[in-house]
């Protein structure tokens, strides 16, 4: 799912830097954008990858998971990033908890993809970080940028579901 977006994001930016000459037929670039589109559509589609994987958000197993991989030692380079990955999923954590506490199913259905986002963004960042202590050479700088990302990314979902209320759900019903 998360690959199959990015492909995308890929895909479109790849047109947006060729400018007009990237959305002509004669360039790769549009091919590229139409296929990168059918990823997320195609053996799963993104939403239906939520419906699965929101199980494990709410059973406790991205937060252990995101435990275990603090455990892990990583070079003295890392150990900020790690220090900022771990409040991340704190925070993550904490919006879980919230969604959880209220037994409201159609609004853990609503938040779902932000919160596995949450858990995507800090496995990932993990695997950088685990990456860049072995290489740093190769991937300390992808570290830092993409903790950069990623962080951001957090701050936007926690910001969305501490301030959402279950009575706005009615706005996004037809
Ligand atoms: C080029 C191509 C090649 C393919 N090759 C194969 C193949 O080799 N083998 C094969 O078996 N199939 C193949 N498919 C079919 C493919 O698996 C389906 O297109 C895909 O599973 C999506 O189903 P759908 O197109 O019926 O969309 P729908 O299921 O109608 O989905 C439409 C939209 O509704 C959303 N949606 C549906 N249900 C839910 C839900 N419960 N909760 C939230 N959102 C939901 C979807 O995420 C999607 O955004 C292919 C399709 C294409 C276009």
């Amino acid at each position: 799912g998360m690959n199959s977006e990015y492909a995308n994001q890929n895909a479109y930016d790849c047109i947006q830097i060729h400018g007009g000459s990237g959305f002509m037929m004669e360039y790769a670039c549009q091919r590229i954008y139409r296929d990168a589109r059918i990823t997320s559509i195609y053996e799963g589609t993104t939403q239906l990858q939520t419906v699965a994987a929101i199980r494990y958000v709410t059973n406790g197993s991205y937060i252990a998971t995101l435990r275990n991989y603090e455990a892990i030692p990583c070079s003295e380079e890392m150990q900020p990033l790690m220090d900022r990955v771990k409040e991340m999923a704190n925070k993550f954590d904490a919006c879980t908890n919230a969604v959880k506490e209220t037994q409201n199913q159609e609004l853990l259905d609503f938040v779902a993809r932000r919160l596995y986002e949450m858990a995507a963004v800090c496995v990932m960042s993990h695997l950088l970080i685990q990456d860049a202590t072995k290489a740093p050479e190769l991937f300390a700088k992808s570290a830092h940028v993409y903790v950069n990302y990623a962080e951001a990314e957090i701050e936007k979902h926690f910001n969305f579901i501490r301030k959402f209320k279950a009575e706005e759900l009615a706005d996004y019903r037809l």
